[in-house]
C-alpha cells in the first residue's frame, strides 16, 4: 500500500466515524437516564378536575411554530398536586371575571425532543433541551392564559402563544396597558399557587415540585 492511498483511506474511516457520531446524536431516541428517587407519576386530567377550565391545545392541530399536529388527542394533564394548585388557581381568578384556558400540560418527551430539533439556535431559549428534559415531561408544567367567563373568549395578551419574540417575555413593557395587566393578573394568581413563570415565556409556568417527579414519555392514550 502506497503512503497517498493510506492517508486517503485513513481520512476516509475518519470522515465516516464522524458522520456515525452525529448519527447517534441526532438519532437518540430515548429519555435520559436519571438518577434518584421519584414520585409514582399521577398525572390527572385537568378537566375532569374543574370542568371550567378550557382547554386550546395548540399542538393537537397545525396552528402551531411546528405546523404540524403533534398530538392526537387535544388533552391536558398534570401531576396530582401541580393540577389541584392548579385547579385552586382558577378558584382564584373566578371574582375577576376570568378563567384558565390552557394551551398544554404533561408533554411526552419525544415531543421535547422533536421540539429542540426543529427550532433555530436563536431560538432555541424557548425549547427546552431534550439531554435535560422539560418540566413538561415531568408533568409539572403548563402553558396557559385566560378566558373572560361572561364572553368565554380568549383575553388578549401582550403577545401570542409560543410567538418567540420579547414580547413573550414575562417583563416586556410593550404593548397596552390593558394587555400587561391582564398578563400580570395570570402571574399573581399563579405565584400565590405555587407556581413561576419561566424567564422567557408569560404563558409558562412550573410547579414547585417539578424535582420530585421524572421524565415521562408515555402518549395520552396511554395515562390510565
Ligand atoms: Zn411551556
Amino acid at each position: 500500500m502506497n503512503l497517498l492511498y493510506y492517508k486517503k483511506k485513513n481520512n476516509l474511516i475518519c470522515t465516516l466515524s464522524l458522520i456515525g457520531l452525529a448519527l447517534l446524536n441526532s438519532c437518540a431516541t430515548k429519555p435520559p437516564h436519571e438518577t434518584g428517587h421519584f414520585k409514582t407519576p399521577n398525572l390527572l386530567e385537568l378537566v375532569k378536575l374543574d370542568s371550567s377550565i378550557h382547554l386550546d391545545i395548540k399542538y393537537a392541530t397545525s396552528n402551531n411554530f411546528a405546523g404540524r399536529q403533534v398530538y392526537k388527542e387535544a388533552r391536558a394533564f398534570l401531576q396530582l398536586p401541580a393540577a389541584e394548585a392548579l385547579v385552586n388557581a382558577n378558584k382564584d381568578l373566578k371574582p375577576f371575571g376570568y378563567g384558565l384556558l390552557i394551551f398544554d400540560g404533561y408533554r411526552p418527551w419525544s415531543v421535547t425532543k422533536m421540539f429542540w430539533d426543529i427550532t433555530s439556535k436563536e431560538n432555541k431559549k424557548f425549547v427546552a433541551n431534550p439531554k435535560e428534559g422539560s418540566k413538561h415531561n415531568r408533568g409539572c408544567a403548563i402553558d396557559l392564559s385566560l378566558y373572560e367567563i361572561a364572553s368565554g373568549k380568549e383575553v388578549e395578551m401582550t403577545g401570542q402563544y409560543d410567538e418567540m419574540s420579547e414580547r413573550s417575555y414575562p417583563g416586556y413593557t410593550g404593548g397596552t396597558a390593558e394587555q400587561r395587566k391582564m398578563r400580570d393578573l395570570l402571574r399573581r394568581i399563579m405565584e400565590a399557587n405555587d407556581f413561576t413563570v419561566y424567564d422567557y415565556e408569560w404563558w409558562h409556568f412550573d410547579y414547585k415540585d417539578w424535582k420530585s417527579y421524572g421524565i415521562e414519555n408515555i402518549q395520552f392514550s396511554e395515562i390510565k
